[in-house]
This record gives C-alpha cells, structure tokens and sequence, in this order.
C-alpha cells in the first residue's frame, strides 16, 4: 500500500476504527492514523461501558443507526471472539409532566416512546410501583414515570476499538498509531495528508478526529464543535453487591429536574465487588481543549456527585468512590451528529458523532461512512446530520 490508499481514516476512536473496520472488510485500500495507541484514555472511548438502546429519544433519525449497529456488534463479536454488548434491559426514569432533557432534547421520554412504538422496539411503560417493586436499589419518590427497554445494555467501547482494528488489520488496513496528523490538503482529485512522521495520498479523507476536530478544520468551524469535561465515577457498594450485578440491575438514566445537571445515569456493577457502580452526570457548564483540559477528579467533586445523584436516588451504595476519570464529549449547537461532505473540500468526509451520545450508534456510523467513502451514498438517511443545518 506504501503512502497511498483509496481512502485515509484520521483518528482511530470510536468512529474511525469502526470505519477503517468496514472500508478493509469491502476490499478498499485503507490507512488509518491515530496520534496515540487506541484504545487511549485521553479521548472519548474510555471508561468501560457505554449505554446502548434502541429506541432513541434525541431524534427519530438515530432508531435505524442504533438498531443497525446491533446487528453489526454481533457479527463483529462472532468475527474477533470478543463480548461487546452485554444486554441487561435499561430504565428511564423521569418526572411525570416534567420534560426531560438529554443532549438538547427537552422532550427525551415521549420521544424515546415514539420511537419505541415506531419502530416496534420491546418496551413496557413503568409505573412508580413498577419502578419499585422490580429495582428497589433506585429511591424513587412515588411520583416518578418509567420506561423498560428489553434490548438496552451496555457496551464495551475499549474492546470495540480494539476489536475493529484487529479486524481491519486482518482485511489489510494500514494502521499507524503514535503519529500525528498536522494538515491535509485537497486535490483536483483526491487528497493528500501530512503527519509529523510522512505523507500519504488518497482519493478520500475520513476526519474522525473527536474532541481535536477544531485543529484540523478552518477557523470558521470552530464555534461548531464546544469540548466539554466529563466525569465518570465509580462509587463502592455497600454489601450487596450481587443486587447491582449485571444480572439484577439495568443500565438507567435519571432526569431527576429539567436543568442538563439535574440528571444522571449509570451501569450495573460489571467488575464483581471490588469494581463499584459506574454513574455520571452531564457537564456543560466551561467549555475546553484537550490539550487544557483538567485531568484530574478532585474530593470535592466525587462529594457533589454522591450528595446530588447518589445519596437522594440509590439504596446501597457509599460514599467512597473507588476510582473516577475524566472523558471529552465534542457538542455541537443542537447536541445533533455532522456526518457530512467537508462544504470546502469534496473528498473529505466529516465524522463528529459525540453530543454525549454517538457510542451507539459507531458500528453503523462507521458502515455509513465506508459507504460514503466507495460508493457515494450511505444506505441508512444522514441527512439529519448535515453540516449545511447549522448555515440554514
Ligand atoms: C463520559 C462520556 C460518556 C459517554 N457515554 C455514552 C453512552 O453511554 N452511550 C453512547 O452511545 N455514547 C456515549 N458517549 C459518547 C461516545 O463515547 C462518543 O460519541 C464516541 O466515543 C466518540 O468517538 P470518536 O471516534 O468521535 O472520538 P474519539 O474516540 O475520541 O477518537 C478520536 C481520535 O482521533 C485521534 N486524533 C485526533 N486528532 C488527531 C490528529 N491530528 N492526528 C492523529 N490522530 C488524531 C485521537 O487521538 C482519537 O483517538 C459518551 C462520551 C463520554 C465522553
């Protein structure tokens, strides 16, 4: 392959090694290029688990990309012999006139059940004592409302990289980690990439390049794609642990209010007794770099996270928080994807599917993007994730 492939993949997260795992399995030429060794912490794809449902209240949109990527979780478990998702059916659970909100979607629970009926998803609408006598471990009030995902669980995003690039590597791609992409620039035909390693040339160029997107597109886009810091804690549990386990307990999301800070979610205890509970709640408040960014979780947060979600909304889980990390969402102005045609440059595809939410859907995100890359059109509509939405 030397310097030269139908299509470069610049940045392995997620998206990218979902991509560079579909453009090798239909014979096209592929390299891909990460500046670290994916999977990494410092990006998006870290941290354990990821939700995964099917009914999807940020937009009717993202239903096909989600139930597409379940199918291709399992054809990607059978090929690399790894577990990926792990289904344990998943609640939401939301104040019963409130809207709820999640990424920027002020009416997540009725969507979500449009969704369902939609796309005749299997779901069963909670009530209070529904919530109660099926998950004791969650304190709910007695006025809260329910929904139950069958199908909803949690993925595994560090295995998902890892596993579509081994795939990709064996379908001939060209992976090149712990190398930087500083620039790219677009031919008559085709384009041409420069790292701080080389050169390389391609009739396609896939940016998936996460929280760093803004380094690499014009200044004019740089107000597009806001970085936030994330926190993901693991607090321990008090001594049963076997009611959080995997088998008893789903993954959740709780809109406890309407701001974007009163809400939560979390997974069940998927590392035994020792491993704790997974929970976070979405941050929105100082806008970041990667590069800027803060790294490090201090006392005073993970006592914030335990006063505000855990304490008033789990039975059975301590204060101590076993470990927590930092992680990066990329959001745009509607808290939407942009899965499009660089205005500026004809064979340079976009990819920022992040928003807080885009992990689901990367199997078939990256489907799309192969699509995109070799053929022209993705079989699956991503017209809802145009970059023109913005300029409208
Ligand atoms: C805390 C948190 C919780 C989340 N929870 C969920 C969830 O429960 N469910 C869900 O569906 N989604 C969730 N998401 C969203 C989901 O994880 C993201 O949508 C997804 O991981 C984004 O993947 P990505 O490939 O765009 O970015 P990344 O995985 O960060 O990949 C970008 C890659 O590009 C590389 N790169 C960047 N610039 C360059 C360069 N110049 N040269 C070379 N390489 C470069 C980086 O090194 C990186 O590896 C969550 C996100 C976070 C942060």
């Amino acid at each position: 392959m030397g310097n030269s492939a139908d299509v470069i993949v610049l940045g392995l997260g997620a998206m990218g090694s979902a991509a560079c795992y579909q453009l090798a399995k239909r014979g096209a030429s592929v390299i891909g290029i990460d500046q670290f060794s994916p999977p990494h912490m410092s990006g998006s794809t870290h941290g354990d688990t990821r939700l995964t449902r099917q009914a999807i209240g940020e937009g009717e949109a993202y239903t096909p990309l989600a139930l597409r990527s379940y199918q291709l979780w399992d054809e990607i478990e059978k090929q690399s012999g790894q577990q990926l998702l792990t289904i344990t059916g998943g609640v939401i659970i939301a104040e019963p006139q409130g809207f709820s909100q999640a990424h920027g979607n002020v009416d997540f629970m009725s969507n979500t059940l449009r969704s369902a009926q939609k796309y005749g998803i299997a779901h069963e609408r909670l009530t209070n004592a529904d919530i109660q006598a099926r998950y004791p471990q969650f304190k709910v009030k007695g006025h809260e409302v329910g929904y139950f995902e069958y199908n909803a669980g949690f993925l595994r995003p560090e295995r998902c990289v890892e596993a579509q690039l081994e795939l990709a590597k064996r379908d001939g791609a060209d992976i090149h980690t712990d190398e930087k992409v500083l620039s790219f620039t677009q031919h008559t035909d085709g384009v041409t990439v420069a790292t701080d390693k080389g050169e390389y040339h391609a009739q396609k160029l896939i940016i998936s390049a996460g929280s760093w997107l803004s380094e690499l597109l014009e200044p004019q886009y740089e107000g597009l794609f806001k970085v936030y810091r994330q926190v993901l804690y693991w607090f321990d549990i008090a001594d049963n642990y076997l009611s959080f386990a995997p088998e008893n307990f789903p993954v959740f999301i709780w809109d406890f209010g309407t701001g974007n800070d009163e809400a939560m979610y979390g997974f069940p205890a998927i590392d035994g007794a020792q491993g704790g509970l997974k929970v976070a709640r979405e941050e929105y408040q100082v806008t970041t770099t990667p590069e800027s960014v803060e790294r490090t979780v201090s006392d005073a947060e993970t006592d914030v996270m335990f006063e505000r979600c855990i304490e008033p909304h789990l039975i059975g889980v301590k204060r101590e928080c076993l470990k927590a990390t930092t992680c990066l969402y990329t959001v745009t102005p509607d808290s939407g994807f942009v899965i499009d045609v660089h205005p500026q440059h004809k064979d340079v595809i976009i990819a920022s599917p992040c928003s807080g939410h885009g992990f689901k859907h990367s199997a078939a995100i990256g489907e799309a993007l192969a699509q995109m890359a070799t053929g022209g059109k993705s079989s699956i509509d991503m017209s809802a994730f145009s970059l023109g939405r913005f300029r409208r």
